[in-house]
């Protein structure tokens, strides 16, 4: 019976592994091999003189990044990985990898982000590329565990929709049948309705796409988006509720993936709490202090001010109280100062992790910003009506997973956090 190659240990006596073989050396009468599967790394030795011809057959045949299966005797040996090797009495090659790869797996050939995801597959089998991957599934998981857990629902809106969210230009036009449809670029109006659907808490991971043109090493275009609403609540409950769940995810990655941050050699810490707050005045007013092109108020923040001010405060952090009029239409004025909005970004300090705000309920409102963002409400009829017949008030944020994985494992561009990236120039693999 096949086991995990992290369950051989010294003291097994006998093993059945299949796995890809990591490396091959052959030093004449003694040949090595390191095979490796998802769980670890084994060294697999053959005596030639002594091994069972079957075996050093396959051995000569053998290339590296093959599958094979090998049976055999474990040896407890203190220079070998894991403190034990395997020699075999079988050895199969079970799929007979082509040579020469497209990618050293092995990664004693270091190549370049393009080169890495052409041949994803064979990227994804390194280790440390594995490992991002497995924190990545346990983070979602983490997600999903602490959003049931505050009584979350989990919806699933479309993607392919006949409106903008918040018009401008980044969307994907696509055909449908005889009408003009896009790829949404974010769930927006689909969870503020379920909101007038009286699902109190709803949350959603998904696609979202974004026709940016500018190729940066944060952006995607597909991206996924964790998006949560939230009925009775407003923007500083939210944000309280997005910090808990950036520390649990954090403790969680922490707890489960101590084998993987020790791959990737991250030494992880939870972040502190609470995450300061600081309003957008406030930030222009420190990114002023040694940004070279001064911010003037009303202006976004660019990647210079967000650095400058992520590296002043030094720790996740909120920006609040955003001018209304640099923030979708959707989101909440400040009734006794509308200049003002109950809107919020949350920051890692390299960049933006999640904007979010209270949304306007109030259907005149809400058709008064539309207009004043110079947009048209006859676009947003199904999204309006909802407003007409019970909408409460509510709150909500969208959260990046890629650019979560990102900051949480300093990796140096968001391609690393994602398994097929779309971005500019690449729609494949
Ligand atoms: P930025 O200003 O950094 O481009 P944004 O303000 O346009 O981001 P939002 O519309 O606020 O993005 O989306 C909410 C979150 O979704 C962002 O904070 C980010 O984490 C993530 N996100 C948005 N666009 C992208 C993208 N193109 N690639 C990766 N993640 C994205
Ligand atoms: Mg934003």
């Amino acid at each position: 019976m096949r086991i995990a190659i992290q369950d051989v240990t010294p003291e097994t006596d006998y093993a059945e592994i299949i796995g890809w073989v990591h490396e091959i050396r052959d030093l004449g009468g003694l040949a090595f091999f390191i095979v490796r599967d998802r769980t670890g790394l084994i060294q697999v030795t053959i005596p030639k003189k002594k091994a069972p011809e079957a075996v050093v057959e396959a051995a000569k045949e053998v290339s590296r990044e093959s599958v094979v299966r090998v049976a055999g005797t474990v040896k407890a040996i203190e220079k070998a990985p894991g403190g034990r090797e395997l020699v075999p009495e079988e050895l199969e090659i079970v799929s007979l990898a082509a040579s020469p790869l497209p990618l050293d797996v092995a990664e004693k050939v270091s190549a370049e982000m393009d080169t890495r995801i052409d041949s994803r597959f064979l990227d994804v089998r390194k280790p440390r590329v594995g490992a991002i991957f497995f924190i990545r599934s346990v983070a979602v998981r983490a997600i999903n565990e602490f959003l049931f857990s505050r009584g979350f629902i989990n919806i699933t809106t479309p993607k392919v929709v006949a409106a903008a969210t918040e018009g401008g230009t980044e969307l994907f036009p696509i055909a449908y049948f005889e009408k003009e449809a896009f790829l949404n670029q974010s769930p927006q109006l689909y969870k503020q309705m379920m909101m007038a659907a009286g699902c109190e808490k709803v949350f959603e991971i998904g696609p979202i796409f974004r026709a940016e043109e500018h190729n940066t090493v944060r952006h995607l275009n597909e991206a996924t988006s964790l998006d949560v609403e939230v009925s009775f609540a407003d923007h500083n409950d939210v944000m309280q509720l997005l910090e808990d769940l950036i520390i649990a995810v954090y403790r969680r990655v922490t707890e489960d993936c101590a084998d993987q941050l020790a791959t990737l050699g991250v030494d992880l810490t939870v972040p502190a709490t609470p995450f300061p707050r600081i309003s957008y005045a406030e930030a222009i007013e420190i990114a002023n202090r040694t940004v070279p092109e001064k911010i003037s108020f009303g202006d976004d923040l660019g990647t210079a001010a967000e650095k400058a001010i992520g590296e002043y405060i030094g720790q996740h952090y909120f920006i609040v109280d955003w001018p209304t009029a640099i923030k979708p239409y959707y989101a909440m004025p400040y009734p006794e100062n509308p200049e003002l909005s109950k809107a919020f970004d949350m920051m890692h300090p390299r960049m933006e992790l999640s904007s979010g705000a209270q949304r306007i309920h109030q259907h005149d409102l809400l058709v008064e910003q539309i207009r004043a963002k110079g947009l048209s409400p006859e676009s947003f009829e199904f999204y309006l009506k909802t407003f007409e017949y019970g909408m409460p008030p509510h709150a909500g944020w969208g959260l990046g997973v890629e650019r979560l994985i990102m900051t949480m494992l300093n990796l140096p561009n968001i391609r690393e956090a994602v398994l097929f990236p779309r971005d500019r120039h690449r729609l494949t693999p």
